[in-house]
């Protein structure tokens, strides 16, 4: 799990706080917690880019990038994001236009309506950024480049493209901290998912970012889905909705896919599900509806907002925030544009990231996801393991692995398309006894867990291959039809009655397990 990959969203560091301080609290408390502690372990980095989260928290600024000052705002004009009238915000500045594309509400003065293409003889208004104008020639304004840049949200190898360059990247995993990520996430093949927390709009991304659902393993779809459900039903009342990055709802212009992204690298490069999880959705709150009924990511440009919906945010702002969510517009004199209103919806912790009386309910609401995950990973246990005497002085020696989890062993489709996932295999530590018969470690086949079993949103034919019935064969026992999730291993050893063998299952993925057999 991870957090703060953008400077602006440190609502990802605080669940990510949650989840440790949740887990460390539950431990020896809660039967759920404990369990899934003494089996698997979580790795989280709360903070994935302090320089520019510092930099968000401690200024004014809202686009604080990595945190790298630009060598091209110093000299490029532009209007640059500045706080013009001093109260300690930037919001925006409306500027009378007779070409403006904004009137003011009849209903609420504070909210902006967009005007019709028919619509003559207003009042209208043109939209800015509140800031100043840095080389200004009274023409057209245009915003200066960023003033900083940076950042490691589209700096990874997965189908990168050089339109990641407009992320601050210049080729994958240049930034620092990616690269530091992606060694960590590699050289740790007991990873099993991801979680990046991100903000804002309330809804749960699965892969694939880069490509349509028709380039991925139907059966991994059909799992992906099955718990991205799970993660909606976490969040109750607020239905943070499960999408793929691909689908038109979060990337509007299919010719303009997010490539590059951490959630494919997990999911293309590890072969296992990752999500990038967007917090906190103000919207929803105010009753607008869920990020999918109210449209998808379209309604998150203030552009795209009705008047209804902009009034009923600001009955919410009234209501939940006593109207502090909103600066309301009055006029200021701009050193470059004369007369102009500053005004308009705070960000930093209203759309952005909760205000803090809503921080911990939405810790709540989004920080347990992880934790059921983990309780669907691979865990490959010894169900059986015995020895019996075959003729005196020689024992047969036969152990029987299970997976006990939800995921099988391989936990993807695309791991196995990839060959990214090692097999299961069975070990014999045989001590003083002599193997006669069966390898000293043994390959088996991945084990199914229960998710070859969900109801898909699709026909799919998603039950274990069909076989002939189970056999040994070659000291090995092959699985035939019916329940893949159980392989067994058979040897030889000679050995004196009372010496014992310990028989060892791993997976990557899976886990160790080991049990000691008496030869008596
Ligand atoms: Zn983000």
């Amino acid at each position: 799990m991870d957090g703060n990959t953008h400077a602006a969203e440190v609502t990802g560091r605080e669940v990510c706080l949650w989840l440790v301080k949740h887990l460390l609290e539950g431990y020896g408390e809660d039967d759920e917690i404990t369990g899934i502690l003494d089996t698997r372990v979580f790795y989280v980095l709360p903070c994935l880019n302090p320089d520019g989260a510092e930099l968000y928290l401690t200024t004014l600024y809202h686009r604080t990038g990595g945190g790298i000052p630009n060598p091209e705002w110093e000299w490029r004009p532009g209007l640059t994001e500045e706080d013009v009238d001093g109260d300690g915000e930037i919001v925006k500045m409306r500027v009378r236009d007779p070409n403006g594309d904004w009137r003011v509400s009849d209903k609420d003065p504070r909210v902006m309506v967009k005007r019709d293409p028919d619509e003559f003889g207003g009042v209208y208004y043109k939209i800015f950024t509140e800031g100043v104008i840095r080389g200004y020639d009274g023409g057209e304004i245009k915003m200066a480049p960023p003033r900083w840049i940076g950042g490691t949200n589209r700096n990874w190898p997965e189908r990168w493209k050089p339109e990641s360059r407009a992320y601050g990247a210049d080729v994958p995993l240049d930034e620092p901290e990616a690269r530091a990520q992606a060694d960590f996430w590699r050289s740790h093949k007991n990873i099993c998912g991801g979680l990046a927390y991100h903000t804002h709009g309330g809804l749960i991304v699965r892969s694939s970012s880069a490509v349509p659902d028709s380039e991925l393993d139907i059966k991994d779809i059909a799992t992906y889905e099955y718990i991205g459900d799970i993660g909606t039903r976490l969040t109750g009342k607020a239905k943070y909705p499960s999408v793929s990055g691909n689908s038109s709802l979060f990337t509007l212009d299919p010719a303009k896919p997010r490539v590059g992204t951490a959630k494919d690298f997990f999911f293309d490069i590890m072969g296992v599900y990752a999500w990038t999880y967007e917090l906190w959705d103000m919207a929803g709150m105010a009753g607008v509806g869920n990020f999918e009924e109210r449209g998808g990511i379209r309604f998150t440009r203030f552009e795209n907002r009705t008047e209804e919906e902009n009034l009923r945010l600001q009955e919410w702002n009234d209501e939940a925030l006593g109207g502090e969510g909103f600066v309301d517009w009055r006029p200021v004199e701009h050193p470059q544009l004369g007369p102009v209103e500053v005004g308009g919806w705070k960000q930093k912790f209203t759309w952005r990231n909760p205000p803090t009386i809503f921080l911990e309910e939405e810790c709540i609401r989004s920080g347990t996801f992880m934790l059921t995950y983990a309780a669907l990973t691979p865990r490959v246990e010894l169900v059986n393991a015995e020895a019996e005497e075959v003729v005196p002085g020689l024992y047969r020696v036969r152990a029987i692995a299970k997976n006990q989890g939800f995921l099988p062993t391989n936990v993807t489709e695309q791991a196995l398309k990839a060959k990214l996932a090692k097999k299961v295999t069975m070990e014999i530590e045989a001590g003083e006894a002599e193997l006669i018969m069966g390898g000293k470690k043994m390959e088996l086949n991945h084990l199914e867990g229960r998710s070859h079993k969900v109801p898909g949103r699709f026909y799919t034919p998603l039950g274990p291959k069909r076989g002939p019935p189970g056999r040994f064969f070659g000291g090995m026992f092959i699985t035939g039809g019916g329940d893949g999730s159980l392989q067994a291993a058979e040897w030889l050893v000679k050995a004196r009655k009372g010496t014992s063998v310990t028989v060892v299952v791993s997976s990557e993925k899976g886990g160790v397990d080991r049990k000691t057999v008496s030869l008596a």
